[in-house]
Order: C-alpha cells, then structure tokens, then sequence
C-alpha cells in the first residue's frame, strides 16, 4: 500500500511509523510512505502556508492554495484521500479494515487552527481519531496508518493474528496470559492450561461475551451520565441565539 502524507512537519509521521511492525513494513515494502510539505508549494519569500482567518477570531488558518497543490502532485486516479479532522467520523476497526484494501491514502493533515474549509470537498472522507483535539492531524496520520497497516496481509507473520482481536467480530478478546502461570498469586484461568482446545475455545468466547456486554454497558451508562449535560447545553445554546 502507498501512503502519501501531506504535512508541515513530516518527522512527526516518519520518525513513530520507523519503529516495530511499521517500520519492518516499510524495509519489506508493504507499506511505502511518502510525504509532501505544503511548504514547498509556497512562491513567497517567506514560505508562508498559514494566514488569519476571515471574520476575525484566534490563531492562524492554513492556506487553501500550498496545500491544493501538495494534493494535485501526490493524487493518483486510485488515490484515497483523507483529511484528519476532529469534525470527522471516528476511526474504528471497520473504517481501518475498509482502508487496507485501498491501494493508496493520502493523508491531509491540518495544523494551527485547521485548514482553510475549501480544501473539504477535496477528500473522499474526513476522519477523526476521537472526540478531542490536538494540535496537529500528524497523530492522527500515525494512528490510522498503524491500525491499517498490521491489516495489510504478510506484515503479521501469524495469518490469524488481527482475526481474533478485539472489534474485527465485533466482540473484545478474552484476557491473554504467558508464563508463569501463578505470578505474585495470580493463576492463569485453568481452562487455559487445560490443553483441551474445545474448552479453551468455550472460555475464550465466553470471556470475550462477558467483557463487550461490560464494556457496552459502562458506555451506555457514560452517555445516559451525560445527556442532562448536552440538554442543558442546548437551551443554553438557544437561549444565546435568542438574546
Ligand atoms: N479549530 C479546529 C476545530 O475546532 O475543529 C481544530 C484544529 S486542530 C488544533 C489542528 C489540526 O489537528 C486539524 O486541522 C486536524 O488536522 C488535526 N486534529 C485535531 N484533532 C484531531 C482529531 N481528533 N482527529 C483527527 N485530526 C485531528
């Protein structure tokens, strides 16, 4: 797969995707990465790609026209193209296993206060990594290109590896233990030392029951916490509008 990053500050993409899996994906060619730095699309003495943003308010505005044409010199008739925002749909297991069968990503990567709104329609998908912000699409960039990456098939030497994890059935993996098998008077559950693969697996899938209905109860239980708060918001919001 070819990934293009668009971005001011490439080191912050290439140095963490250098490391570990990603980075022995790269030597091996599954993963080709490449970046492109809005800056050298620039034709003023300064370099400039950021400027005020129209109708006042604080911080500085990415430039629409360096990054246009960061875009035009990396988008292929197969490129997929990306722009990380925290206005986007969240990135999940599925969004990434949809990614890994593109041929080719390229990445936008925003910085400051964002970049200039007509670069939008440019991408066929605005993602967001979760609901906070950060001070630059570059995490972003290295998070999806990691979760998409290990999906890619040959970069897991184990075929099965990512089949049972959590989210790719929609259910969380059963907890996973190594030797030993008592430690600081922990034991390991004993169906797991067992040998009986009929009643490792039955564990297994219990296990991984009990913890997504856990899991989906507490964020059920987080969002109902939260509902009195987003409706006083919203009068709050109302009211202001009718002031
Ligand atoms: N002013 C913007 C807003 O309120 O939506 C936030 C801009 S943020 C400081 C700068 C850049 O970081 C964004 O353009 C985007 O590329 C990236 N970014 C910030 N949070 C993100 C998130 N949760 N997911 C993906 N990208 C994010």
């Amino acid at each position: 797969m070819y990934a293009d990053v668009i971005t001011l500050f490439p080191e912050m993409v290439d140095f963490p995707l250098s490391q570990s899996i990603t980075g022995r994906a790269r030597k091996e060619k599954y993963l080709k990465l490449s970046f492109v730095n809005p800056r050298d699309f620039t034709e003023d003495r300064h370099r400039t790609v950021d400027d005020r943003p129209y109708g006042g308010g604080t911080g500085m505005l990415m430039k629409a026209e360096p990054v246009f044409r960061a875009l035009e010199k990396v988008r292929k008739k197969t490129s997929y193209v990306i722009l990380l925002t925290p206005k986007g749909q969240t990135f999940n297991q599925e969004t990434a296993l949809k990614l890994a069968k593109k041929k080719r990503l390229v990445f936008i990567c925003g910085h400051y206060e964002g970049i200039d709104e007509r670069i939008t329609p440019l991408a066929d998908m605005q993602l967001s990594i979760g609901d906070y912000v950060l001070t630059g699409g570059e995490p972003a960039a290295v998070v999806v290109i990691d979760a998409v990456t290990r999906l890619i098939p040959g970069v897991l030497k184990k075929e099965d590896a990512t089949v049972n994890e959590t989210f790719t059935d929609g259910l969380m993996e059963a907890p996973q233990y190594t030797r030993p098998a008592v430690w600081r008077g922990q034991s390991v559950p004993d169906a797991l030392l067992s040998g009986n693969h009929k009643k490792i697996e039955e564990w297994r899938r219990n296990m991984s029951e009990e913890l997504t209905s856990k899991a989906a109860k507490v964020s059920a239980e987080k969002k109902a916490d939260r509902e009195p708060e987003k409706k006083k918001k919203t009068v709050l919001k109302h009211r202001r509008k009718a002031v």
